[in-house]
Order: C-alpha cells, then structure tokens, then sequence
C-alpha cells in the first residue's frame, strides 16, 4: 500500500469512528405566544383569526468548534409571570415554561459553554435572552446591529463581542453550519444551513416566513422592512432547498413545531 493510499485509509477509519462537523442538534421550546389576529402576518388573510405561535431555539453541537446557539427566544422573565406578558400593540400574549438557562442545564450546558450566539434577527422574541451569555460572540449581519441599535430600545447590550457579518458564513468552515443573508423581514435578517449525518440539511429560516401556509403562499407580513427583498429571499431558501434537498423548519409555525423533538432529546 502506498504511503497515500494509507493515510486515506486512516483517515476514513477515524471519519468512520465519530461524526465530524455539526454532530447534534437540540430544538429548545423558548416561548409560545398566542396572538389575537393571524393577519398580522398574512395580510388579508385569516382577518381576525387568533392563532397560537411556537418560539424555538436550536442548539448545535460541532465536533471540534463547540456550541453554537440559533436564537435565543423571548426573555426567560417571563417563565415568572403566570398570566403571560401581553403586548397590546402586537396583541399577543407571551408564555414561557421554563427559561432557557434551565432548559440547557437539563442537557449539562452552562451559558460558558456557548461559544457562539447567532441571532436570526433583533425582534425580542429572538434575542430575549443574548444577555444571558456575556463571554459567546454574537453573529449578526452588520446591517441588522446597524438598523437594531439605532431603535430607541436597544436588543441587548452593545458591549458584547460581535462578529458583524456582511453575507454568507460558514461558522466552522466545514461547510456543516452556513448563515445564510436572508433580508427582508429586517434589513439584516439572516438564516442558518444546518448539516447533520443522520437527517441531512435543515433550514431554520428564522422569521423569512411564519407559518407553512405563509411560505406555501409566499404571504409578506405587512409590518416587514422589505417585501421585495422577503419574496427574494424565500426564493433563494427554496433554491438551496432544491440543490441540498434540505428540510424546512419554521420557527414559528407551531403544528411543524409540537411535531418536532425538543431537549432533550436530540437529532443526529
Ligand atoms: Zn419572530
């Protein structure tokens, strides 16, 4: 055997060993909310249907780079509040069973062990809890820390480390973990390519679209920063889709969600 031939073969007996890349990854219930009109979302559509919405956070192992966190759901104050946290301007009504914190102490992780918080984008059902994880670096377009910290209620701190991307990012350059720029629900809305050995690739696209019937339909909420740039982007998750055969998980479509395994159990 020749000295290549060998070391090939040594390398496929320790890929054959242990799964390489994003090894497992963790749905995490961080939040429900029930909202008095789905046409928030689907404008002119279901006027005046209420409709109960999940809020996931993801948690993905890497076999060298650790931890990376996908969203970090609504704030874990409100697991202390019995009635929920309403916001009349929205009219939803947010309900937490248990913070995050406690979630992820049940599969043995502690804020440190992050190393990575990637936020979809800075809406507070998405970033509640970035606060909670001072020593992760934050991975946020550029565009959407510009647009977040111009509000006049700040997402979190500002004093976090921060890698402030400008398109795509391979996070651990292996190709098992790409944040995708998928703007238009917030000028720096991003999602995330997920490859795991044993379901493949997963899409978790974020707010690019709320509900199954909305991406069926291609429906914009009308409170988006850019319908164009939505439209758009649904298309070019729909191409990455079709070229990796990948899955579609919508964060807030709560039917797909309850459907899923949250922690602590785990997919491969
Ligand atoms: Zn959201």
């Amino acid at each position: 055997m020749t000295r290549i031939t060998l070391a090939a073969a040594f390398v496929f007996a320790a890929w054959g060993a242990q799964a390489q890349g994003v090894d497992r990854l963790y749905v995490i219930d961080c939040g429900w909310a029930h909202a008095l009109d789905q046409s928030r979302w689907s404008p002119g559509v279901n006027v005046g249907v209420p409709i109960d919405i999940s809020d996931n956070c993801y948690l993905l192992h890497h076999s060298t780079g650790g931890y990376l966190l996908w969203d970090t759901g609504i704030t874990d104050k409100v697991a202390s509040m019995p009635e929920g946290m309403t916001n009349g301007a929205t009219g939803m009504t947010w309900h937490r069973s248990k913070t995050l914190v406690a979630a992820l102490a049940e599969i043995g992780v502690k804020p440190a062990d992050v190393r990575y918080v990637a936020v979809s984008h800075f809406h507070p059902d998405h970033t509640g809890n970035v606060d909670e994880f001072p020593d992760a670096t934050v991975l946020i377009q550029k565009a959407e820390w510009d647009f977040a910290f111009a509000q006049p209620q700040k997402p979190f701190s500002a004093d976090h480390k921060a890698m402030k991307l400008e398109g795509d990012k391979d996070v651990f350059g292996d190709g098992s973990a790409v944040i995708l720029s998928t703007p238009g629900h917030t000028p720096g809305h991003q999602s995330l390519l997920v490859h795991l050995p044993k379901t493949g690739y997963v899409v978790l696209s974020g707010d690019a679209a709320h509900f199954q019937s909305n991406w069926d339909n291609r429906r914009v909420p009308g409170f988006n920063f850019s319908k164009e740039e939505t439209l758009a982007s649904m298309q070019r998750i729909a191409d990455i889709m079709a070229e990796k055969h990948a899955q579609l998980w919508i964060n807030h479509d709560k039917p797909s969600s309850d459907a899923r395994r949250h922690e602590p159990q785990d997919y491969e």
